[in-house]
């Protein structure tokens, strides 16, 4: 277990100008892209709010989507935050919103040994659901809105047993929510690529199709080795997100030395394509049993290469070290992984619970360490995504949380409900409920 020394940085107080009155709610358009807020959205003032436990309430002015010091607008509808804090809204930077059963009746699972026996779980399940793939999505996505998720890295399964219809499935679950959510979408090829014949087709399929913002890979050196040609999986999905110019999120569960391989050789095809900061790996449990001087070597090459890390914080032996591969420079950020689904009976796509989650498995006592989770989870995931930083500071997107409580520390402890959610230009969420 190691610490966490940062701090989330302080918010800026604006004026409200004192002939603003209380307004009902205008209609906002929906943002355009990924990290982009809605031009055109009527300001709004935040009265009476807390950034980050602060003592004194201000006021938050966002105009055109984003916080500003300037001072309101006369026009500025006025929503009273009761002296709630104010937190950035938080970053899911890896689920699987595809597999879950969420909304629906309640599944027991058979026994499952391996990869392999998940995957065969996920086709029966998958085969056996009333609602489609694009209504459980849904429900999942939208419940992680109410819950303060401002944006999310989906992962969607390809292969022969589903086709694209997965992917197809929370593509129309993330177009119904981009009021509200940023998706970005992997084609992820759950039954490997080498050991599932006609998965290469179809990655290629997703890549050309526009769905998708990054092609997904998993463990080439254990569950999809090649007999034949070693890496071979990493050859061929880095030559798709070369090719159609896609980024690369790649699933790696194997530990020690097979782990370590599959690293270096993702490490060497990124700089070999020149991917610079479009290179993703997931969970990486060979990391985090490194000695010290190990992990400085294998952090120096990912941080140098700018490849981001994502853990779902497992288990103390299995969440990654992520205060020391900060220090390095990584981008580290956090998420649900699977919710309620075939591999799972648990999760709830609730990142705050994920940041209490983060803390628990690495014991910590501090509050410089619970705010450490707060921002992992926040601009941490931001930072794998690669949107700006939610922070509350003039300039950064109005993307950001009201609850009841003491201080970020407190929160994270204690869970409280999410009063309000508010992303880019308009209030998305009250009391547990999306507004629109
Ligand atoms: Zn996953």
């Amino acid at each position: 277990m190691t610490p966490s020394r940062s701090h989330l940085p302080p918010a800026t107080v604006t004026a409200t100008d004192p002939a603003t009155a209380s307004m009902p709610s205008a209609p906002a358009p929906s943002p355009a892209q990924a990290g982009s807020p809605a031009r055109a959205a009527r300001p709004v003032v935040f009265r009476d709010v807390r950034p980050f436990g602060a003592e004194d309430p201000v006021d938050l002015t966002v105009v055109d989507g984003r916080i500003t010091d300037r001072p309101a607008p006369r026009d500025a509808e006025v929503i009273d935050g009761g002296g709630r804090i104010a937190l950035p809204a938080l970053v899911d930077a890896h689920i699987h919103p595809d597999k879950t059963t969420w909304g629906g009746p309640w599944v027991s699972r058979a026994q499952a040994s391996g990869i392999a026996d998940f995957a065969a779980q996920d086709v029966e399940l998958f085969r056996g659901r009333q609602r489609s793939v694009a209504e459980r999505a849904y429900g999942l996505m939208a419940h992680a809105v109410t819950r303060g998720t401002r944006a999310m890295r989906a992962h969607a399964d390809i292969a022969p047993a589903y086709g694209l219809t997965c992917l197809e499935g929370v593509a129309q679950a993330r177009d119904r929510l981009a009021h509200a959510l940023d998706v970005q979408l992997v084609a992820f090829p759950q039954h490997g690529v080498i050991r599932a014949p006609g998965t290469a087709e179809l990655l290629r399929e997703a890549a050309r199709s526009g769905l998708v913002d990054l092609i997904g890979g998993i463990d080439p050196t254990g569950f999809d080795r090649s007999p034949d040609a070693h890496l071979a999986q990493l050859d061929l999905v880095f030559d798709l997100a070369d090719r159609y110019g896609v980024g690369l999120d790649i699933h790696l569960h194997d530990r020690g030395e097979p782990g370590l391989t599959a690293l270096r050789g993702i490490i060497d095809r990124t700089r070999a394509l020149s991917l610079r900061g479009r290179v993703t790996v997931s969970h990486v449990f060979c990391l985090p049993g490194l000695t010290e001087s190990q992990l400085a070597d294998v952090a120096a090459d990912v941080a140098d290469l700018d490849i981001a890390l994502t853990t779902v914080a497992p288990s103390a032996s299995l969440v990654l070290p992520v205060t020391r591969l900060k220090e390095h420079g990584v981008r580290v950020g956090l998420g649900s992984d699977g919710v309620r689904d075939a591999w799972s009976p648990f999760g709830n796509a609730d990142m705050l619970h994920r940041t209490h989650l983060l803390g628990w498995v690495r014991d910590v006592r501090l509050d410089t360490e619970l705010a450490g989770c707060y921002e992992t989870g926040s601009h941490g995931g931001a930072a794998v995504l690669g949107l700006p930083r939610a922070d509350l500071s003039p300039g950064s997107p109005a993307d950001f949380l009201l609850v009841r409580g003491e201080c970020v520390p407190q929160i994270v402890v204690d869970l409280p409900a999410r009063d309000m959610v508010v992303h880019g230009c308009r209030v998305v969420a009250r009391d547990g409920a999306l507004t629109c």
